[in-house]
């Protein structure tokens, strides 16, 4: 072990001590993957130095996602105490199925929730889950909206026309769910939203109303806390009102914002949260601990117990279920995702949680008054969240994110609201300073200046 922990170090090392230089890795094209890199699998074993030296390069030439050049996607950053918490994780293995194989690991991701559960102002009743991600997160919360519709379904099947509700900006998993779930693709109503990419409530009273007359069943409304591109928060309140006067259940997606639950200061923009019942958050997102951390907590625990529990003599066999979570949880086998966000927790308390947050926000207030100052930038962002939506110079955003990538620049990501394409820079590492996302815009400034033959400026 200790062989292996030293070679850990050394890469570890070198990598750090390389992504300050270099803080975009080599760019390796797919087509040339395999001639690059020396991946193939043999009949015999390697050497220790080999296998070193093999893994250098892989590591080596493997996306930054830590440094401050990526932009890419909804996480980012390397948040230190997080990841102790997560190798620690990894040396002592547990499967979080029960108090047996976990020990006190099941009180860790007990208090995790507990907390998450307190924050949103739900008692004792409420309860939840770690999954691999939102998008399973997301799915448990539509099996509990489907089982509670009709409790039979989980032994007879799918048998009614059952239909659910989320915004056209929503996430792509609701789709795919429903077609997991039995509910079908073509049973999922992508409601209109505002101008700002809020789903707009009247739009799906209607829908819920024009299907109910057409003897379909509404199971679930899916109301997104920062929607995938323009990061937009749905109104929950008002949602919540339209599910409770038709007895709906309503998911809270936030996957990528939810985390505002941790601040004082931006909370407000879920508000109404506690009348939910089901709500998400990735915790490898806004709080930037390693992938995956997605939580889910119900409002009432019973739909986690009656959705997901089964028995089995040779799993459980001591304590009650309160501390044996396999019975609440979509797999079998689960690994301690909790852990990394104790630690994170436990080390900077909510406080500390509640300035990562604000840094989010006050990096994207940073990219968005460059944007709005410059006047090569045409905006496209909504105010008090945390991505940036802009076009440089009229350049289509998807050539200039990919001549960056190939370039091996910047990783950063375009998207689409309505019709218009643009670049979506994501301020979602809180350890990105100021200057971090002054230079974002230096970089690509420069980028296209020394390209321009690249780009068909007009
Ligand atoms: C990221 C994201 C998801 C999916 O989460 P994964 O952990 O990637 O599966 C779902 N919904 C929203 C809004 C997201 O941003």
């Amino acid at each position: 072990m200790e062989q292996s922990l030293e070679i850990f170090n050394r890469l570890v090392t070198d990598l750090l001590a390389d992504e300050a230089k270099n803080p975009v890795a080599e760019y390796v094209p797919s087509a040339t993957l395999y001639e690059r890199l020396d991946l193939k699998l043999q009949n015999e074993g390697l050497s220790v130095a080999e296998l070193e030296a093999a893994l250098k390069d892989l590591v080596f030439t493997t996306p930054r996602t830590g440094t401050p050049a990526f932009f890419n996607q909804l996480f980012g950053g390397r948040n230190e105490k997080a990841i102790l918490g997560d190798l620690l994780a990894v040396i002592l293995n547990n499967s979080m199925a029960t108090y047996k194989a976990a020990g006190p690991q099941i009180g860790v991701e007990k208090t995790v929730l507990r907390e998450l559960c307190n924050l949103i102002g739900w008692d004792e009743n409420s309860d939840g889950t770690l999954a691999p991600g939102g998008s399973m997160t997301n799915f448990m919360g539509m099996l509990m909206a489907r089982d509670r519709f009709n409790e039979k379904t989980r032994y007879e099947g799918v048998h009614q026309k059952m239909t659910v509700y989320t915004s056209v900006e929503s996430h792509y998993s609701t789709p795919k769910n429903a077609a997991f779930a039995g509910i079908g693709r073509d049973n999922v109503r992508k409601i209109g939203t505002d101008a700002n990419g809020r789903m707009d409530n009247k739009l799906l009273r209607e829908a819920i109303e024009a299907d109910i007359a057409n003897d379909l069943h509404p199971i679930l409304i899916n109301c997104t806390a920062g929607t995938t591109v323009l990061a937009a928060f749905d109104d929950l309140a008002g949602a919540s009102e339209i599910a409770k006067e038709y007895g709906i259940w309503l998911h809270v997606d936030g996957a990528y914002c939810g985390s505002v639950i941790f601040s004082e200061k931006y909370k407000h923009l879920i508000k109404g949260v506690e009348n939910v019942d089901s709500f998400t958050l990735n915790a490898h997102k806004m709080m930037g601990t390693p992938l995956s951390c997605s939580l889910i907590v119900v409002k009432d625990k019973k739909h986690l117990h009656d959705s997901f529990s089964n028995d089995a003599t040779y799993l459980y066999q001591t304590d009650h279920d309160e501390f044996n979570p396999g019975k609440t949880s979509i797999q079998c086998g689960r690994r301690n995702d909790a852990l990394k966000f104790w630690v994170l927790w436990k080390s900077v308390g909510t406080r500390g949680l509640a300035q990562i947050v604000e840094q989010e926000f006050s990096l994207a207030d940073v990219g968005r008054d460059y944007v709005r100052n410059h006047p090569d930038y045409v905006d496209y962002s909504v105010d008090d969240t945390v991505a940036v939506c802009f076009n440089y110079k009229g350049i289509p955003a998807e050539d200039i994110c990919t001549k960056l990538y190939e370039h091996s620049e910047l990783l950063v990501g375009y998207g689409s609201f309505r019709d218009t394409t643009f670049i979506r820079l994501v301020t979602i590492n809180s350890g990105n300073q100021k200057e971090d996302i002054l230079l974002f815009f230096k970089k690509l400034e420069a980028f296209v200046e020394e390209n321009a033959a690249l780009f068909s400026l007009n």
